[in-house]
């Protein structure tokens, strides 16, 4: 038993948050930031604060994850850390030569007071910004929201430093990336490809955090997007936000700076949050959907309904961020699954509402949670409760999985134990036939092992 400190039964708890199911805001901003070509985020508080955003990227993506720091000392901590930030900027576009710094504050710079607007415009007074450069940021106090909150408030410096209306409207759709992995950013730009419709995706970490091993360095991978193409945002036709939580706020910024109308969907996982993705794309592109993307999504409904029979009415707790586990959780229910226990760390009255709306007719008796008090022993709790046929989420998960002896399907951020979640996307109708797949290898692989011998399947 690892997690010997789970009561079998439901304590009630005022104030105390036991394994928090989310992690620090920089950390979502630093991930953000990564998506712009030729980015170098910026930490500005100490540097275990750096470390820590960097390593837990590095760790999920098996990548190296370049970012600088203020390294804050004791002074800087009292007086503040302007002239940290000053010096830093100054030495990173002589040493690194990025296009962009992205600086996000930490808890203590945000303790301190620290004006990032102010100091910016101090090191533009100082010439230390060269031509064509940028430096540009967003306020992550960590005491507040999630790593979620942090990958939002970064999208919003993103419009509030680029975005440009130049009253020349072009026939172009902006799509904002809710947090996905690289391999689902480049499944949305073969997606919209294949229907022939001009986006321009923002942020975006494919080629970035899953570049190919080429045997040389490179400080800036070739991904991300373009300098020419955040600014370009501004005169888009329509804004497609994917994921209410990461990128709503940056979706309204660019209305109000640019009068870019938005809509903001969910993440396309699963059938129906495709279907209106991809719907989505046709009318506001203008564009038909192709044959190829139809055959895709007959394919998606083909594999549904042979494995219905091993899907139906199975139980299942999921945790992990709000934008990815609400289309999980909309899939799952499309193919007659329960999610009965639902568990997310980000804050929000969004979840609530729209689980309500989910859950009401198809799953009444399920039990959700989100925001700080929302953790894993409360999700472990309910499992001891009553148990599940498969638990879902990050690594963190498989400490419940392996004491309750329970199938485990790693989805969300952060995955530390396995690969491959950046290279296999999950969005899309191809995306979610790789989820089924996946389920279905956890829940029989599990029943091959533990059913009895005269229950063994050979043929499904
Ligand atoms: S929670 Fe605050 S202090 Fe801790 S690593 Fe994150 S930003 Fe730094």
């Amino acid at each position: 038993m690892l997690l010997r400190h789970t009561p079998n039964k439901l304590i009630d708890r005022q104030a105390l948050t036991v394994n928090p199911a989310k992690t620090c805001q920089p950390i979502g901003a630093m991930y953000a930031a990564l998506g712009i070509h030729g980015c170098l985020p910026h930490s500005h508080g100490s540097q275990g604060c750096c470390s820590y955003h960097r390593s837990t990227l590095t760790r999920h993506y098996k990548e190296p994850v370049m970012a600088s720091t203020s390294s804050f000392t004791e002074g800087s901590s009292v007086f503040g850390g302007q002239s940290n930030l000053i010096q830093a900027i100054g030495t990173i576009f002589k040493v690194y030569d990025p296009d962009v710094i992205a600086v996000h504050s930490t808890c203590l710079s945000e303790t301190i007071g620290d004006d990032l607007p102010q100091i910016i415009g101090k090191a533009v007074e100082d010439e230390l910004i060269p031509e064509g450069k940028y430096v540009i940021y967003a306020n992550t106090p960590s005491y507040i929201g999630s790593h979620v909150t942090g990958y939002a408030n970064m999208l919003v410096g993103m419009v509030r430093a680029f975005s440009t209306n130049t009253l020349r409207k072009k026939n172009v759709v902006n799509i904002v990336a809710g947090w996905m992995e690289p391999s689902d950013m480049a499944e949305i730009k073969r997606i919209a490809h294949e229907m022939e419709a001009r986006i321009i995706l923002f942020p975006d970490t494919s080629d970035v955090l899953d570049a190919p091993m080429t045997g040389k360095h490179v400080m800036y991978p070739k991904g991300g997007t373009t300098i020419a193409e955040l600014i370009a945002t501004g005169d888009s036709k329509f804004t497609m936000g994917l994921g209410h939580f990461c990128t709503e706020d940056a979706c309204i910024r660019l209305e109000n700076k640019c009068k870019v109308r938005f809509d903001v969907l969910d993440i396309p996982i699963g059938l129906k949050a495709t279907d209106r993705f991809v719907s989505s794309l046709a009318r506001h592109a203008n564009v038909p959907v192709p044959d190829s993307i139809t055959d895709d999504r007959g394919r998606l409904i083909d594999m549904i309904a042979d494995m219905h029979k091993y899907l139906y009415g199975k139980r299942v707790a999921i945790f992990g961020d709000p934008d990815t586990i609400l289309p999980f959780i909309e899939f799952m229910l499309s193919m007659d699954m329960k999610p009965v226990y639902i568990v997310s760390g980000t804050p929000g009255k969004y979840m609530d509402e729209r689980l309500k709306t989910l859950l009401d007719e198809k799953v009444p008796e399920a039990k959700f949670m989100n925001g700080e008090r929302a953790d894993m022993l409360q999700l472990h709790s309910w499992i001891k409760e009553e148990g599940v046929d498969l638990l879902m989420g990050n690594t963190y998960g498989k400490y419940i999985a392996r004491d309750e002896n329970i199938p485990f399907l790693r989805i969300g951020f952060p995955v530390l134990d396995r690969v491959g979640h950046s290279y296999f996307p999950v969005v899309g109708y191809k995306g979610a036939m790789h989820i089924l797949s996946r389920m279905l290898d956890a829940i029989l692989n599990h029943e091959d092992a533990n059913c009895k011998e005269e229950k063994v399947e050979l043929v499904m």
